[in-house]
């Protein structure tokens, strides 16, 4: 006899949770640090805190469901006319959305592997069908093999760059000579979420790229340089008919009053943020030296994180890691992802390397 109850379709049991990071458990006479989320270790600036405190004293509102005050202010910062862009509670809610208004069930969409793990839970909602092309063993992408990977059904491909977890960010050679591989039905998505932590020869211009392809979309976020990730607000920009999809599948109202204020005065504020992420661009520096002295690779991180190919130790790491007072993210059997954050919490990172290795 068939259940006769209310069923979701077939492919929501199999969406992978995601796992979040975990919180730092406060600890007698130790400042507990939390590693495990990407986040920005820094507090808001004052000028931030007091438009979001203002905009929440009127929460009996909804919120400008244009959002034309951060529409107008993304478009003056990037030069991009406001159409061209899509905003969105965070710039996972993008990805959600790129996949439910370019997929059928079925078509393809083709990611490095590892990659940020939202991308198989969103594939995986919309019925669409994740390709996952293993990244190098030095952790980075893969962009001949994502090409060869490309089929009639393939309508999206992700190049999340720098790639969390494992850090590398790809070029812009490589980039070009991908999509001068991809065929023009196919929509390449540029996932920049930490493109102000980009320190490298021929960085990628995701801006310059959108400009010169009617293909490629690209995706940013308010939630790592800018600090604001517990508000939840990221951005999309490229061609004015894709921008357009993005926003037709949004949610009503999605993006908070107080975000949007917040998110202006970041924009207003941003040569302060921007130097934060420079002091955290150079403890990045300052821990890679200290592991590469206590004899630890790690593949080249261009976000705000380290990754250590732990493999079967990955258990064994994050638990001495939770000794030490530092909570990382460990993806288990493959290794741990560790956010760049205090000075002393990246001291203890250094020191979890040196226990480790030795
Ligand atoms: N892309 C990548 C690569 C990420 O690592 C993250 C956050 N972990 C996001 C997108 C989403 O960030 P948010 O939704 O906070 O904008």
């Amino acid at each position: 006899m068939p259940d006769q109850r209310p069923q979701p379709r077939p492919n929501v049991a199999s969406i992978p949770s995601y796992v979040a990071g975990k919180p730092s458990v406060p600890r007698e006479g130790m400042t507990v640090y939390k590693l495990s989320s990407n986040e920005n270790p820094y507090p808001p600036l004052p000028g931030v805190l007091a438009a979001a405190t203002e905009a929440a004293a009127r929460m009996n509102r909804y919120p400008d469901m244009g959002n034309a005050d951060l529409y107008g202010a993304l478009s003056d910062k990037l030069q991009v006319p406001a159409e061209q862009l899509a905003l969105a509670t965070g710039s996972v809610a993008l990805i959600y959305q790129l996949v439910q208004a370019f997929c059928d069930p079925g078509d393809e969409v083709v990611y490095a592997w590892r990659s940020f793990e939202a991308y198989p839970i969103a594939v995986t909602a919309a019925a669409a069908t994740s390709v996952r092309i293993p990244v190098t063993a030095d952790g980075r992408h893969d962009l001949d093999a994502m090409a060869e990977a490309i089929t009639d059904r393939t309508k999206v491909v992700l190049v999340c760059t720098p790639n969390n977890p494992t850090g590398p960010a790809v070029t812009q050679a490589e980039l070009d000579a991908f999509l001068a591989k991809v065929p023009p039905h196919v929509l390449v998505v540029v996932d920049e979420a930490y493109v102000e932590f980009v320190r490298m020869p021929d960085p990628v211009d995701g801006l310059a790229t959108y400009r010169s392809h009617e293909n490629v979309l690209v995706t940013r976020t308010f939630s790592k340089a800018y600090g604001l990730a517990g508000f939840r607000v990221g951005y999309a920009v490229g061609p004015a008919e894709i921008a357009g999809a993005l926003r037709a599948v949004s949610l009503p109202f999605g993006v908070s009053s107080v975000a949007q204020a917040a998110a202006v005065a970041s924009l207003a504020s941003e040569d302060a943020l921007l130097e934060r992420v420079d002091a955290l661009v150079a403890e990045r520096d300052r821990v890679v030296s200290g592991l590469r002295d206590v004899g630890m690779a790690v593949p080249e991180p261009q976000g705000n994180f380290v990754w250590f190919g732990a493999g079967e130790r990955t258990t064994e790491l994050a638990s001495a890691g939770d000794e030490l007072g530092i909570v990382v993210r460990p993806f288990a059997g493959e290794g741990a992802r560790v956010t760049i954050g205090e000075p002393e919490a990246n001291d203890r990172i250094v020191e979890l390397a040196r226990r480790f290795t030795s």
